[in-house]
């Protein structure tokens, strides 16, 4: 009921301006998020790389409305890739087709994403597109498809929620192309996506073991120790060596469980947000902890507490 209400309230304008310009939750979104700039998510990155794990640069933002944001987003993601070729770090990005401009059409939001695709490639670097709410699954899917058929540069997400997962794991195996495997983030109906957190752990396992026989190389992007040790012991079993995949965790979540796999000889790899536009990718990491809301609300109020 929380999460679902908390995946609402992501949506609503009038919440994200207040959210996001009070002091208080400014800073306490810089738990997740490392801050506004390239510099920072940069710093990050070096942060991490300097503890054994690569990373992915996401720059914030989705749903954008103009083609205007569209493009800027796409240089930002220039930007992204030139500086860490530039600094020497290791890191790929991570991007929304909405933030490309997914909602003003197919045509013109591909032809953002193959210059980014195309700088990429030129650095030798890869682009993970994320996967967003079930609206843009489809669409999603038939880009991603489109663009790896001009470049290996490019993998996609696949959310083990979905009922229909299994058979998008397939065909884009089919055409080799790099999975990262999530348990799945928006609010979805029943109709489409398993309602009970069970059924989706047990399908996220089913998923992962296709995902490793495949000897592709993907991603298992969880902070549940449940799924881990189902990972780790289904790769032993299999034989199949720690460097033909990785786990990627958020920013900021999970840092024990990251470092503890890194000492183990798994690769970890680290989501980094960066940008302004921060306030439903917040709002989905409260959803996924009632903690957090707890502990945001608990802030909010002693924040706020002088001011009063
Ligand atoms: C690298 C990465 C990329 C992702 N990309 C996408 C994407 O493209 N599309 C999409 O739909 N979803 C994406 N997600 C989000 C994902 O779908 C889940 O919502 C999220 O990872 C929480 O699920 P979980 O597997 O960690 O398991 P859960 O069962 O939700 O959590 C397991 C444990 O992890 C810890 N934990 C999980 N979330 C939090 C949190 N927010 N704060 C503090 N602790 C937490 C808690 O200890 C919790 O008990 C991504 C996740 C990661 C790690």
């Amino acid at each position: 009921m929380l999460r679902a209400l908390l995946l609402e309230l992501a949506k609503s304008s009038r919440l994200r301006r207040r959210i996001t310009s009070h002091g208080v939750t400014r800073r306490m979104a810089r738990r997740f998020v490392p801050g506004e700039e390239l510099g920072a998510a940069i710093e990050a990155v070096r942060a991490c790389n300097r503890a054994g794990m690569t990373a992915s640069l996401d720059h914030l933002g989705e749903n954008v409305v103009t083609r205007e944001d569209a493009e800027r987003a796409r240089t930002a993601y220039t930007e992204a890739l030139e500086r860490v070729a530039s600094d020497g770090v290791d890191s790929n990005v991570s991007l929304k087709l909405t933030h490309l401009g997914l909602d003003l059409g197919d045509e013109f939001c591909v032809e953002q994403l193959r210059i980014i695709l195309r700088r990429a490639q030129e650095l030798g670097n890869f682009v993970r597109v994320d996967m967003e709410g079930s609206a843009y699954t489809d669409r999603t899917l038939q880009m991603v498809k489109r663009a790896r058929a001009e470049t290996a540069a490019v993998g996609t997400v696949i959310q083990a929620y979905l009922y229909r997962s299994e058979e998008d794991i397939r065909e884009l195996l089919a055409i080799g192309c790099r999975i990262r495997l999530v348990k799945g983030a928006y609010n979805e109906p029943s109709q489409i996506a398993f309602p009970r957190k069970k059924d989706v752990d047990a399908n996220f396992i089913k998923l992962m073991k296709i995902l490793l026989s495949s000897r592709i190389y993907h991603a298992l992007a969880t902070h549940d120790p449940k799924m881990i040790e189902a990972a780790t012991r289904f790769s032993a079993e299999q034989n199949i060596s720690r460097d033909k995949f990785e786990f990627q965790m958020l920013y900021g979540i999970r840092v024990d469980l990251q470092s503890q796999l890194v000492k183990q000889g798994y690769r970890v790899r680290v989501y980094i947000p960066f940008g302004r536009d921060w306030f439903p990718y917040f709002m989905r990491r409260l959803a996924e902890r009632p903690a957090n809301v707890l502990f945001f609300a608990k802030n909010l109020f002693r924040g706020a507490a002088p001011a009063a």
